[in-house]
């Protein structure tokens, strides 16, 4: 026999605190038990505890281990679906910025102990659908989801892996900054403050896409650094935030690799920030919860570095001499052409 529900039913339940939502599915409600919940809906004066939000990421985090029936309710719920949707948009953002090619690039946001939603293989990160997207487990294993996953989701896991704070990857090809990842160059510092407080860039050496070595180089840099260019291939970074903030930093790092590159042809040596300036963006950086190998150091030892500096003169003097980056007998040989023309034309 069902269960019939009357208004005075509901009246109960109410004064118990108890969820009028949590009635049998096959419940048959009076007309008037019908209206008084339409009447309770209306007002929001629904009580109790509520039934499981979707829309909210699960009050106990899943680990790849649960029924595969629970992680499907899962991957198709409310919630699931908004960061599905998130990833959508962050491949507009990274396509329409030219900041993948092909099927480039891909995308990964962390969803339980052990459980990642991620972008497939082959697919354009333009046109990217939320049906596309995939779960996986932390060794790469398809959990849900019709499209394959990306190839390079190891990197994206064994980052994770390694670094319990990242929430989100976001692995693409910027040409500016992949240009100094093929010459193998961390950008020149203290130039721009965004860099300085949201990026923290280091190289990792090429190794066949896709494959653990890659991924092991990458996290073995994780620790102190969220934007690691990849020798000959692009750039991943992660974030303790969000997509949208992994995102993020490849907006900046890519603005700043360009404007570097504007800033070395202008013929004037760039004016760099003092070690007093840069301590306080690091101040700023290490209270966002940003990692940095400079954290900790003393205000002489922030600016030692040999790396290339497109004639950058750093108010504290590099290891190496402070023209590195122009060659000075081209210089000569430049000067002594300019002198014989000046000559002639006398
Ligand atoms: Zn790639």
């Amino acid at each position: 026999m069902k269960n019939v529900i009357s208004v005075r039913d509901l009246e109960d339940m109410v004064r118990k605190g108890q969820d009028v939502r949590s009635l049998p599915a096959d419940a048959i409600l009076t007309p008037s038990a019908r209206d008084f919940l339409h009447d309770l809906e209306g007002n929001g004066a629904m009580t109790g505890p509520a039934v499981t939000d979707t829309s909210q990421p699960p009050a106990k985090a899943l680990n790849s281990k649960r029924p595969r029936a629970e992680l499907e309710k899962f991957f198709s719920s409310p919630y699931c679906l908004g960061l599905k949707e998130q990833l959508c948009d962050i491949g507009r953002r990274l396509w329409q910025r030219a900041y993948v090619d092909g099927n480039g690039g891909n995308i990964a946001i962390r969803v339980g102990d052990d459980i990642v939603l991620c972008t497939p293989t082959l697919v354009s990160k333009g046109f990217m659908k939320p049906d596309d997207m995939c779960l996986v487990d932390f060794e790469g294993n398809q959990l849900c989801g019709v499209k394959k996953r990306t190839s390079e989701i190891l990197m994206h896991l064994q980052i994770m892996k390694r670094q319990p704070k990242a929430v989100a990857t976001c692995h693409c090809h910027p040409p500016y900054s992949t240009g100094f990842a093929v010459a193998g160059l961390v950008p020149p510092t203290c130039m721009i403050p965004e860099y300085e407080v949201f990026a923290s860039v280091a190289v990792a050496p090429y190794r066949t896409p896709g494959t653990p070595e890659m991924g092991q180089l990458v996290a073995d840099l994780v620790d102190k650094h969220n934007t690691i260019l990849m020798a000959n291939h692009g750039v991943v970074s992660w974030s303790h935030n969000n997509i949208e903030d992994a995102y993020f930093k490849m907006e900046i790092l890519e603005a700043y690799c360009r404007t570097v590159l504007v800033t070395a042809q202008l013929g004037k040596p760039p004016q760099t920030m003092t070690p007093a300036q840069l301590q306080d963006l690091l101040k700023i950086k290490e209270s966002l919860g940003i990692p940095d190998p400079r954290h900790g150091l003393k205000e002489c030892e922030l600016c030692d570095n040999d790396e290339w500096r497109p004639g950058v003169m750093c108010a504290v003097p590099a290891k190496t001499s402070l023209d590195a980056g122009f060659d000075s007998e081209a210089e000569k040989a430049v000067q002594a052409i300019t002198d014989q023309i000046l000559a002639r034309l006398k």
